[in-house]
C-alpha cells in the first residue's frame, strides 16, 4: 500500500505537469493565430482602413489626397507588378505615413490551389518588387480575396509574414452604390476593425473605383464623429510592417 501523502504529492505533480502542458500548448496556438490577424487590439476607439490593388496612378493618388487632407492614415496592400510599374505612389504611400504591406504579385486567383513551392515563388516575385522602393522586406501580407490555404500560411509564416484579413467589408468592390458603401463601414465599425477597401484593380462592380472614392470622405468624417482614430494596421494589431521586426505588444487581436 502506497503513502496517500506521496500519491498526493504525485498527483500534484502530474496536474503541475498538465497546467505545464497546457500553458505550453496554448502558446503553440496564440503563436500559431497571430500568423493570421483579421481585427485588430480592442483598446481605444481605433480602426484600420486597408485598401487593396494598387497602386494605381489615378486611384490611388485620389485616396491619398482624401486621406491627407483629413490627417488620416491606413494600409496599402499593393500588387507587386503594380509596384514595378508605379513605385512613385508607393514612395508616396510611405512619406504619408501609411503602412504597405504584399498582395501577391499579380493577384492570381489560383494562389490557394498552389503547392507551397509554387506559392513561395510568387510571394518572392512580389517581394522583389517591393522590398527596393520600400527600403525593407515587408512583413505584412493580404491573400488576393482574402482567400488562404495552409500552405500560403505555412509559407507566409516560414518567411514572417503575418496574414492580414480584415472584419468590416466596404462592399466597394461590389457595384454597391455610394450610400450603401459608407454604411456597410459605419454601421459595422467597432474599436480594433480592419475595413476592406479597395484603390486599385479594373475588376468587380466599381472598376474605376469612384464609389470609393466618393464614399471615403463620408467614412472618414462618419468614423470621426464617432471619435475613430484612423490608424495603420501594425498601430492596430501590433504586427510589424517590416520583416524581422518584433511584434510590439500583446494585445485582444485575433
Ligand atoms: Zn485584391
Amino acid at each position: 500500500m502506497g503513502n496517500p501523502r506521496i500519491k498526493l504529492h504525485r498527483g500534484g505533480i502530474a496536474l503541475f505537469g498538465m497546467a505545464v502542458l497546457v500553458a505550453l500548448l496554448s502558446s503553440c496556438s496564440a503563436a500559431a493565430s497571430a500568423a493570421h490577424l483579421s481585427r485588430g487590439c480592442r483598446e481605444g476607439r481605433r480602426v484600420a482602413l486597408t485598401f487593396d490593388d494598387g497602386p494605381n496612378p489615378t486611384q490611388t493618388e485620389q485616396i491619398l489626397d482624401i486621406l491627407q487632407s483629413h490627417h488620416a492614415r491606413a494600409t496599402f496592400f499593393d500588387e507587386g507588378q503594380a509596384v514595378e510599374a508605379h513605385p512613385e505612389i508607393v514612395q508616396r504611400e510611405l512619406a504619408l505615413g501609411m503602412a504597405v504591406g504584399s498582395h501577391s504579385y499579380a493577384h492570381g486567383k489560383d494562389l490557394p490551389t498552389l503547392t507551397r513551392a509554387d506559392f513561395a515563388i510568387d510571394l518572392q516575385q512580389a517581394e522583389a518588387a517591393l522590398t527596393p522602393v520600400l527600403g525593407y522586406k515587408p512583413a505584412l501580407y493580404r491573400a488576393p480575396y482574402g482567400h488562404t490555404s495552409q500552405n500560403m500560411l505555412d509559407e507566409l509564416h516560414a518567411e514572417g509574414y503575418v496574414s492580414i484579413g480584415w472584419d468590416v467589408d466596404s462592399t466597394d468592390w461590389s457595384g454597391a452604390t455610394v450610400d450603401a458603401v459608407v454604411s456597410s463601414v459605419l454601421d459595422n465599425v467597432h474599436p480594433g476593425a480592419i475595413v476592406l477597401m479597395h484603390d486599385g484593380g479594373l475588376g468587380g462592380g466599381n472598376p474605376d473605383r469612384v464609389t470609393t472614392i466618393a464614399a471615403l470622405p463620408r467614412i472618414i468624417d462618419g468614423l470621426h464623429e464617432r471619435g475613430y482614430a484612423l490608424v495603420t494596421v501594425p498601430e492596430i494589431t501590433g504586427a510589424p510592417a517590416v520583416h524581422g521586426h518584433e511584434r510590439r505588444r500583446e494585445c485582444s487581436a485575433s
